[in-house]
């Protein structure tokens, strides 16, 4: 090999340089790019990925993907990107034009690259229906899956196809963190279960319909919702009628999550009697819930507080 840089005169330097090159090389090789919609999707891609997988959220943490606007950027995060992972249902419908504009066929629907992370979910409340005005719908079904945190399974097992078919020489890799991450899981999950238990069928009211996945793993009872419909903040008659039936059903806690007004939240709990929890619907939503695990950590006690008295 012939080391003829002007800034090589030592051959020692040339090979350590050209080794690091090397390096470099390989290491961006093996790094398979994957673009996801969520947080909450980016964390799971990361946890079964491990150091094989680069990952990055469309909807940035804090945002929410239900209202999100896509930015000129997004384009070249997804031209970027091999694998492409995605909520589906109505949650996350404005990927499809990102899709058609970054122009690579692997990644629409039905491509290599494609994932829609519901697929093989077992849906709650699908009444079907467009979407409606003022808000996004629900009516292809519930889309707050990832909330049951035993449907990681699932979305995990969505995700390992989509990494294997893409990248096979790493396939038993991401298996292999898939089962650690899904033991470890189910450990945390039965700890989850035990702390909520004495809060198993009291009545609860939330803001938005983020907690049915939530609330049947856990056995919570939410008795209703704020909205009226999706993303349809309430009218004055609708609170009204609020704190009547939060008074005759004896509502225990609202739920929010902290993007959600504060104001018609506080408001019927100062008129109600009920305590306010704030949770976090999705990773990134509130500083201690910047993982998959510490999502559920950070509900589990913020309900558990605001039921023994505790503030937000
Ligand atoms: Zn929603």
């Amino acid at each position: 090999m012939t080391l003829s840089w002007p800034h090589c005169r030592r051959p020692i330097v040339g090979i350590l340089f050209l080794g690091l090159l090397l390096l470099v090389s390989q290491g961006a090789q093996a790094v398979l790019p994957v673009v996801t919609t969520t947080a909450d999707l980016q964390n799971l891609v990361e946890a079964v990925g491990g150091d094989r997988v680069s990952v990055l959220s469309l909807v940035p943490r804090g945002g929410d993907a239900e209202e999100y606007a896509p930015r000129p950027q997004d384009i070249d995060r997804i031209r970027g990107a091999h694998i492409v992972v995605r909520v589906g249902l109505d949650y996350d419908l404005w990927l499809d034009r990102l899709l058609r504009q970054a122009g690579k066929p692997a990644l629409l629907r039905g491509g290599a690259g494609h994932v829609d992370a519901s697929n093989a979910i077992v849906l709650l409340e699908v009444k079907g229906g467009g979407l409606s005005g003022g808000g996004h719908s629900h009516g292809a079904g519930n889309p707050h899956y990832w909330l049951d945190p035993a449907n990681a399974n699932v979305i995990t097992g969505n995700i390992v196809e989509a990494l294997a078919r893409l990248d096979p020489a790493n396939g038993k890799y991401y298996e292999q963190r898939r089962i650690d991450f899904l033991a470890h899981l189910e450990q945390r999950i039965r700890e989850w279960q035990a702390q909520l238990a004495p809060l198993a069928g009291k009545p609860l009211l939330t803001y938005h319909n983020n907690w049915p996945y939530f609330a049947r793993r856990f056995r919570l009872n939410f008795v209703g919702t704020i909205e009226p419909r999706p993303g349809v903040p309430p009218s004055p008659a609708g609170l009204s009628g609020l704190i009547k039936r939060m008074r005759d059903e004896k509502v225990l806690l609202i739920v929010r999550h902290p993007q959600e007004p504060a104001r018609d939240v506080d408001f019927l709990a100062r008129k109600s009697g009920a305590r306010v929890a704030i949770l976090a619907a999705s990773v990134g939503d509130l500083p201690s819930a910047q993982d998959y695990f510490s999502l559920f950590e950070t509900n589990v006690a913020a309900l558990m507080a605001a039921s023994a008295g505790n503030s937000p």
